[in-house]
C-alpha cells in the first residue's frame, strides 16, 4: 500500500550518519577529533537541576495547560521585554517540545496548501521537510560568504510571487554563524510590509551573539502583527535534552499554534516546564564568553593554516570551504575520507544547501580545537 509521499521524498540526515560513524569510531577506540556537535557542551547548570528534583519531589507531574505553565509563560514574556524590547501577554507564548515543536507549529499556523516560504540558504537542515509536511512550498534564496552570508532586497524580489507567504530567518545562523545586523532586518521587515507576508524568525541563537548584538524583528515598526518568535532554552541554556522552546506571535496566531500543540503532544514535560522558569534566572553568560574564545582560536588557527571560511560572529559553527581539496568527491565523501585518515568528524554541508562546504562545529574543548585544525592541516593542506 502507498505511503505518505510528502515523507517518502524526505532525506534521512547526512549528519546523523557522519555523526553515527564518528562516536562509533570514538567508542571504538579510534582517536577522532568530533567537530559535529549541535549542543552546548556545558552541562545543565545546577539551580536549573535542582529545581527539577524538586518539582518531582513536590509531585509536579501531571498535565499542565498545553500552551505552558503560567509562571513560565510570565517569565518568558520578562525575557522578551528584558532582553528584546518585546511586548507580549502570556497568551501570546506557547511552550513547546523545543524550538523545534515551535517551529511546526507555527508553519501549521500560517501555511495552506501549496503556500510558499522564502528560505534563505545555506540553512538549517528541518526547516524545509518541516514546511513540506505542511504541504507549503519552499522557495530558496541563496546566500553567498563573499557577502557575509545577507541577504539583499534584489533576490528577495526575484523570488517573491503572489503565493509567497512568509519568510524564514535564522539570526544567529546555523550553520553560517552570520548575524542580521539591523539594515538587513529592516529591509525584510519593510519587504514583508509591501508584499503582506509573515516572518518566521528563529532566533534559538540569541544568547551566542558575538560581534553584533542581536536584534528581533518583531521590534521593527508595524512587525509585531506579522513576526512568530521562535526561541527557546537548548543553546541558551545548555538544556537541549529537556526539550523547551517557545514561540510569541500575535493573539491571533497564538490561538492557531495553541490548537495544533494541544492536539499534538499537549503540554510540554512538567518537570522540565519547572527547570526552564528557574533557568530564566540563571547567568549563562560564562558559556557565552567561552564559546567566543573558541571562536577567537578557531579562526585564528584555520586561517594561519590558510583555509577558507567565514568569520562566524554568532552561534558555534563555522563553513569552511573546501571545494579546492575534493577534485571529484561528493562533499560526502569528502568527510568520510576525513574521519578515516585524518580523525577528524565534520558535517558535510550538502543538507544545508551550500555544497562543498563543511560545517566544523567549536562545541568543544580548546585542546580539540587545536589538534582537529592541526591535523586538517597536514592532511589537507601540508599533505
Ligand atoms: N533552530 C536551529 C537553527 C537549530 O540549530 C536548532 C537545534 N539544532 C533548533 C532550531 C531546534 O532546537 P531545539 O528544538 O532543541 O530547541
Amino acid at each position: 500500500m502507498a505511503l505518505s509521499s510528502t515523507v517518502e521524498s524526505m532525506k534521512t540526515s547526512t549528519t546523523l550518519k557522519i555523526d553515527a560513524l564518528a562516536k562509533e569510531m570514538k567508542n571504538a577506540g579510534k582517536d577522532v577529533v568530533l567537530f559535529t556537535a549541535g549542543e552546548p557542551d556545558f552541562p545543565t547548570p545546577e539551580p536549573i537541576k535542582m529545581a527539577a528534583k524538586a518539582a518531582i519531589d513536590s509531585n509536579f507531574t501531571k498535565y499542565t495547560n498545553s500552551n505552558g505553565i503560567q509562571e513560565l509563560r510570565m517569565g518568558i514574556v520578562k525575557k522578551l521585554q528584558k532582553d528584546n524590547r518585546l511586548n507580549y501577554t502570556p497568551d501570546q507564548i506557547v511552550v513547546s517540545n523545543g524550538g523545534k515543536q515551535a517551529l511546526f507549529n507555527a508553519f501549521g499556523a500560517i501555511l495552506e496548501v501549496g503556500d510558499e516560504v522564502i528560505v534563505i540558504t545555506p540553512a538549517w537542515v528541518s526547516y524545509i521537510p518541516q514546511i513540506k509536511m505542511w504541504k507549503g512550498n519552499v522557495v530558496l534564496l541563496k546566500t553567498f560568504p563573499e557577502t557575509g552570508y545577507l541577504p539583499d532586497e534584489k533576490s528577495f524580489e526575484k523570488v517573491v510571487s503572489p503565493k509567497t507567504k512568509a519568510i524564514l530567518i535564522n539570526s544567529p545562523n546555523n550553520p553560517t554563524g552570520a548575524i542580521y545586523p539591523p539594515k538587513t532586518l529592516e529591509m525584510i521587515a519593510n519587504f514583508a510590509k509591501k508584499h503582506d507576508l509573515y516572518v518566521v524568525a528563529d532566533e534559538i541563537y540569541e544568547k551566542l551573539s558575538y560581534d553584533l548584538p542581536h536584534l528581533s524583528i518583531a521590534s521593527f515598526d508595524g512587525m509585531a502583527e506579522r513576526a512568530i518568535i521562535i526561541n527557546g532554552f537548548s543553546k541558551s541554556y545548555a538544556m537541549t535534552g529537556w526539550r523547551i522552546g517557545y514561540s510569541a506571535s500575535s493573539q491571533v496566531i497564538a490561538k492557531e499554534i495553541s490548537k495544533i500543540q494541544s492536539h499534538t503532544t499537549s503540554n510540554v514535560n512538567s518537570i522540565a516546564q519547572v527547570a526552564a522558569l528557574k533557568a530564566l534566572d540563571v547567568d549563562t553568560s560564562y558559556m557565552a564568553k567561552e564559546f567566543k574564545e573558541r571562536r577567537d582560536l578557531t579562526v585564528d588557527l584555520l586561517s594561519k593554516a590558510g583555509f577558507k571560511f567565514f568569520k562566524p560572529q554568532g552561534a558555534f559553527y563555522v563553513m569552511i570551504d573546501m571545494r579546492e581539496f575534493m577534485s571529484e568527491k561528493s562533499t560526502e565523501e569528502f568527510c568520510l575520507d576525513l574521519i578515516k585518515t585524518a580523525g577528524v568528524a565534520m558535517i558535510p554541508a550538502d543538507d544545508f544547501y551550500a555544497p562543498g562546504f563543511v560545517r566544523m562545529s567549536f562545541s568543544t574543548s580548546k585542546q580539540e580545537i587545536e589538534n582537529g585544525i592541526q591535523r586538517m592541516k597536514s592532511h589537507l593542506i601540508a599533505s
